[in-house]
C-alpha cells in the first residue's frame, strides 16, 4: 500500500519536468501566442455597447437603506464634542457582606470544575466572567431598593443581586420568552426553594418586555447589560456570530438599540437612583459611544439631570484580580481588559446617577 502511493506520487512529481521546455520563456511564448477573438467584446455591436452603458456599479446593498455606515458611528464618540455633564469621583466601593465570589489567583488560568449538585437539590456555584462582577458591585445595591435588570437573561447578574440580600424586589426582564424561560431555570437550579421563597413572595419578578418600552415603572437601581458584539464569544463561536453576513443589519443597529435602552432606563430610575450600562465588548462606539448619545440625547430632548461617577479610585482595589484599561483612555466608564494573567472581560460599564 505504501509502495503504490509513493509510485504514483512520483509519478505526479516527473509529470511536469516532462512537459517542460526551457525554451518556453515569457519573449519566445509572446510571439507564438494567437489572439482569442471570441473573449473580445465587439464594441461597434449596438447591443454591446448598450450592456455597457447599463451597467451601474454596486453602491449599495439592497434592504440597508434604513442603515447608516458603521464609520459614522465615530461621529458619536467625536473626543471634542461635548455632553456638559458632570463627573464625580468615588473612592469606595461596598463589597455586601452575603455575596461569594471565588477565583483562582493572578496567572492560573485554570478552568473550575462543572457545578455540583449538593443535598438541596441546587448547583453549589455558577460560573461566570469575573469581569460581570464589577457592573452589579458599581450598582452600589443597598438593603430596600428596587432592581430591575433590564436585560437579565440567563440572569448571571441578576443572581449576584440576589446572592446580595439587599434589594427588595429584583426585576428580571427580557424582552424574549425563550430568554425569560431560561433565566427561570437558571434560578430553579442555583436558588433553593425559588418558587416558594422568591417567585411567590414577589421578591423576584419575571417579566418578558422590550427594555426600550417600559414605562410607568420606577426603580432604585437598573442594570442595562446589553446586547453586544460580544468579543470573547465571537472570537470562539461560529454559531450564531453576529459577525456573520447573516447578521450584519443587526450589528450595524446595535448602538442604536444599546442607546434606547439606556436611555429609557435613565427615564425609569428614581431621583438619586444609578443606573449601570454594561458590554462584554471592547468596542469604543458600543461602550463610552453610546452612553456620549445618551447624555447628549438627555440634554438636548429632557429635563433630566445625570451625573456620572467615575469609580477609578475606588476601583484600584481590585487592580490585584482585574487588568482595567487606564482611565486617561476612557471618557465615562471603565474597562476590564482581558490579558494571559488575568483572563477576564472584556466588561465595560458606567455607572449613571440621575439626580433629576
Ligand atoms: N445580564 C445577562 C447576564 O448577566 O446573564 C446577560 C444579558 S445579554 C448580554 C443581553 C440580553 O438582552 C439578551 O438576553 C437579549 O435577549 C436581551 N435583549 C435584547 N434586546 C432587548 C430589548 N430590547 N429589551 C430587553 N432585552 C433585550
Amino acid at each position: 500500500m505504501d509502495k503504490k502511493i509513493e509510485k504514483h506520487s512520483n509519478e505526479e512529481c516527473t509529470q511536469p519536468s516532462e512537459h517542460f521546455n526551457a525554451n518556453n520563456s515569457l519573449e519566445s511564448s509572446l510571439k507564438d501566442a494567437k489572439i482569442d477573438f471570441n473573449r473580445m467584446i465587439d464594441a461597434t455591436s449596438t447591443s454591446t455597447s448598450e450592456v455597457l452603458q447599463e451597467f451601474i456599479p454596486t453602491t449599495e446593498i439592497k434592504g440597508m437603506e434604513d442603515f447608516i455606515p458603521e464609520s459614522n458611528y465615530y461621529a458619536y464618540y467625536d473626543q471634542s464634542s461635548n455632553s456638559n455633564v458632570k463627573i464625580e469621583r468615588e473612592f469606595d466601593i461596598d463589597f455586601p457582606e452575603n455575596l461569594n465570589v471565588y477565583s483562582y489567583e493572578i496567572g492560573n488560568n485554570s478552568s473550575f470544575e462543572s457545578p455540583k449538585k449538593g443535598s438541596t437539590g441546587v448547583f453549589n456555584y455558577y460560573l461566570m466572567d469575573g469581569g460581570s462582577l464589577l457592573p452589579v458591585l458599581a450598582l452600589d445595591l443597598r438593603p430596600n431598593t428596587t432592581f430591575l435588570d433590564i436585560c437579565a437573561a440567563p440572569g448571571g447578574k441578576s443572581m449576584l443581586a440576589l446572592q446580595t440580600l439587599y434589594p427588595n424586589i429584583i426585576t428580571s426582564n427580557d424582552c424574549s420568552k425563550s430568554r425569560v424561560d431560561r433565566i427561570y431555570n437558571v434560578y430553579k437550579q442555583f436558588i433553593f426553594d425559588f418558587d416558594e421563597k422568591f417567585l411567590k413572595t414577589g421578591k423576584v419578578v419575571l417579566s418578558q418586555r422590550d427594555g426600550r418600552f417600559i414605562k410607568n415603572d420606577t426603580y432604585d437601581r437598573i442594570l442595562v447589560d446589553v446586547p453586544c458584539t460580544t468579543d470573547r464569544h465571537s472570537l470562539k463561536e461560529n454559531d450564531n456570530n453576529i459577525f456573520k453576513p447573516s447578521r450584519i443589519k443587526e450589528r450595524l443597529k446595535l448602538p442604536e438599540l444599546q442607546s434606547e435602552l439606556l436611555f429609557n432606563a435613565l427615564k425609569l430610575v428614581n431621583k438619586g437612583g444609578i443606573v449601570v450600562y454594561s458590554t462584554c465588548t471592547l468596542s469604543p462606539i458600543q461602550n463610552d459611544g453610546v452612553v456620549h448619545i445618551v447624555l447628549k440625547r438627555i440634554c438636548e430632548e429632557s429635563n433630566m439631570k445625570i451625573i456620572i461617577k467615575d469609580i477609578s479610585p475606588a476601583l484600584l482595589q481590585a487592580r490585584s484580580l482585574f487588568k482595567l484599561a487606564s482611565p486617561k483612555l476612557m471618557r465615562y466608564g471603565h474597562l476590564v481588559l482581558p490579558c494571559s494573567t488575568q483572563n477576564f472581560g472584556p466588561t465595560y460599564f458606567c455607572k449613571l446617577q440621575r439626580i433629576e
